[in-house]
């Protein structure tokens, strides 16, 4: 038997959506450490439900999730984070009036065994300079990077990332995407979930292709980049949705 190294998080035939709407099918994942997996597919092709199957904010009806080794499968979303599980959720999800600092103490009171919030400012030193600043008069990077360091600051073992790109200019992105890899060479494994397939497949390690809630495409960025240049070509559709004036990875 080949040895593998041990999963973070594992996602095994994970069916789930809303109401009479299955949305994703037999979803599977390993996150390692060191790694960024990046999930991608076009709008409503399921990313958002596989990271809220994993996150706990919408319920697998079937299959099962290990994080650490617990099964976590009927876990509510907030037992997640304490059991390790770091979220950043589309759109950043953060609270106008509330100052950067209140952001990370609240984010890392909620958690037995979060960073000092010294640790994330250093980390991400452009929020220390807008440490008293409420949230809503930040630029939208700046609100980007607030969202991972709220995530950041709870000490997780591994990382949901929906959607960075949202909004952002390329460049910011860029950095937003730089971001992630640092935080996956430190050893936390990072899902990503994004759109945009030629920035995504940049900075990941391993992609997934989502098709109507299905997997249709798994492996390298380098493979991956290829076979949806290929199916761009012969069938005349972006089917990542990702933008045709970058090159792609
Ligand atoms: P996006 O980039 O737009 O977020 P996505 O790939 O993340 O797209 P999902 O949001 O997971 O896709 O949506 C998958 C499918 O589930 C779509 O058909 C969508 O319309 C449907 N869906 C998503 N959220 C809900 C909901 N709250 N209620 C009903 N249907 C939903």
């Amino acid at each position: 038997m080949t040895t593998m190294t041990e999963a973070v998080l594992e996602a095994v035939d994970i069916d789930a959506g809303y109401g009479g709407t299955i949305a994703l099918r037999g979803f599977a994942v390993r996150l390692v450490p060191g790694r960024i997996t990046c999930l991608l597919g076009a709008n409503g092709a399921g990313k958002t439900t596989a990271l809220g199957a994993i996150g706990g904010w919408v319920r697998p009806r079937a299959g099962s999730i290990r994080l650490r080794g617990q099964d976590v499968t009927n876990r509510r979303a907030d037992a997640r984070v304490r059991a390790g599980l770091g979220v950043v959720p589309e759109g950043r999800q953060l609270f106008p009036d509330m100052s950067v600092a209140e952001h990370l103490q609240l984010a890392s009171r909620v958690v037995d065994n979060g960073h000092p919030i010294d640790y994330v400012l250093q980390m991400f030193p452009v929020l220390r300079d807008r440490a008293g600043q409420s949230a809503g008069t930040l630029s939208g990077g700046e609100q980007q990077m607030l969202a991972i360091a709220r995530a950041v600051v709870q000490r997780p073992a591994v990382l949901l990332l929906d959607e960075p790109s949202l909004g952002l200019a390329p460049l910011i992105v860029g950095s937003v995407l730089h971001t992630a890899r640092r935080i996956a060479d430190a050893g936390t494994p990072v899902l990503l979930a994004e759109q945009n397939a030629s920035l995504a497949l940049r900075w990941a390690d391993d992609a997934l292709v989502l098709e109507n809630g299905r997997v249709v495409l798994r492996g390298s960025p380098t493979d991956i980049g290829r076979d949806l240049r290929l199916r761009e070509a012969y069938l005349g559709s972006d089917s990542t949705g990702s933008d045709s004036d970058r090159s792609p990875a």
